[in-house]
């Protein structure tokens, strides 16, 4: 019988298997240029058809097997996943899982007024919005959707009012577009129930046009926002926090920093990423990953998806941002859209 607990996995360099992230559609109501250019992702494009989705049941069959190895935390993430129908369904299965001790999804906020409440009363606990600037020139240049700041800050509030705290918001720094929006966005979010995050600019995929030019460095976002809110660093909460913690000197809260390209963090790398359609990536920037969804639907055994499992995990040595720069691989990376932030 399919065990319910194998204990921690560790891959090749001593990471155990801790996070899983899943991605619940390929398909976004955005067209971040840093993400999915409308150049790449604009009519003729060829989404998943809904046949190669995995399917609610699925999801969770494998959100099982990988608790039984260690996952602790669950983030549901995309594309955009407010646009996979009846989420909330999802939501509720997973909250069922044993071992499952953080339950949370990454959003663009933009359908998140009307779903807040829903997915607290499914069993989510908290959510991640993303926001580039609250200036509307500027947020709708980087949506390219001319979506408006208004409308997330609806979300976020709607958010905060169901109870999905604490809520994080991610904002992607790139030179020359939004890294004015830096010191604004600090003083809007300090002091409230949201901890922002500043995210560099990341070379994710093949289309979004990366050079290291338009990353504004996270020691240069943190000496801005030290010269006009004075901060200080704060210990890291547990092995594999991905976002560097500072707090506001004057106890107004905190923020964080993301710094992949910069300062990157593969030591301590605990994160799995499964794509809309059941491939799992052990690196965000993996040129290949393997294919589960083709052995859910052979009927193949739990305990045979558990110990490919074990074996991929083990034989994992991803560390691609730490190498960025020396000998990164030339081929055709995953796009961030396909398997999820
Ligand atoms: N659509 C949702 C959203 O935007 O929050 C979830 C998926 S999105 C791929 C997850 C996160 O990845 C977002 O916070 C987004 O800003 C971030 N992201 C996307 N492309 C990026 C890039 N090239 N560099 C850094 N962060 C990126
Ligand atoms: Fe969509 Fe999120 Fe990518 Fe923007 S970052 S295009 S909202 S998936
Ligand atoms: Fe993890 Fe890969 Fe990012 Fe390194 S580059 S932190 S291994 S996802």
């Amino acid at each position: 019988m399919y065990k319910t607990d194998y204990g921690d996995v560790t891959d090749a360099l001593d990471r155990p298997l801790r996070d899983l992230r899943v991605s619940v559609t390929d398909r976004c109501n955005f067209r971040c240029t840093y993400c999915m250019p409308k150049e790449v992702f604009g009519r003729g494009y060829q989404f998943l058809p809904r046949d190669l989705l995995l399917t609610f049941e699925e999801i969770t069959r494998l959100a099982k097997i990988f608790t039984a190895h260690g996952v602790e935390k669950i983030r549901i993430t995309g594309g955009e996943p407010l646009l996979r129908r009846d989420l909330e369904q999802l939501i509720h299965m997973l909250t069922k899982l044993d071992g499952v001790q953080d339950l949370t999804l990454t959003t663009n906020g933009a359908l998140l007024a009307k779903k807040a409440q829903t997915l607290r009363d499914a069993g989510l606990q908290r959510v991640t919005v993303s926001l580039d600037s609250l200036d509307d020139t500027v947020f709708k240049l980087m949506n390219d959707v001319d979506f408006p700041v208004e409308r997330v800050l609806e979300g976020i509030e709607a958010a905060k009012e169901a109870g999905l705290y604490p809520i994080k918001i991610n904002m992607v720094v790139r030179r020359g577009l939004n890294e004015d929006a830096v010191i604004e966005m600090a003083r809007f979010f300090r002091g409230t129930d949201c901890i922002l995050r500043f995210i560099e600019f990341m070379d994710v995929g093949t289309t979004n046009g990366w050079k290291l030019d338009d990353v504004v460095p996270a020691a240069e976002i943190i000496s801005k926002i030290h010269q006009e809110l004075p901060i200080e660093p704060v210990e890291a909460s547990y092995r594999g926090e991905v976002a560097k913690r500072y707090r506001y000197i004057d106890g107004q809260g905190e923020i964080g920093m993301i710094s992949s390209v910069t300062q990157p963090f593969c030591g301590d790398c605990t994160r799995a990423r499964l794509s809309a359609e059941g491939v799992l990536y052990t690196c965000l920037f993996a040129t290949a990953g393997h294919n589960l969804r083709e052995l859910l639907r052979e009927n193949r055994a739990d305990e045979e998806i558990a110990d490919l499992l074990r074996n991929i995990w083990a034989a994992r040595r991803d560390r691609y941002s730490e190498i960025r720069t020396a000998e990164t691989t030339p081929g055709h990376k995953v796009e961030m859209s396909h398997i999820g932030g």
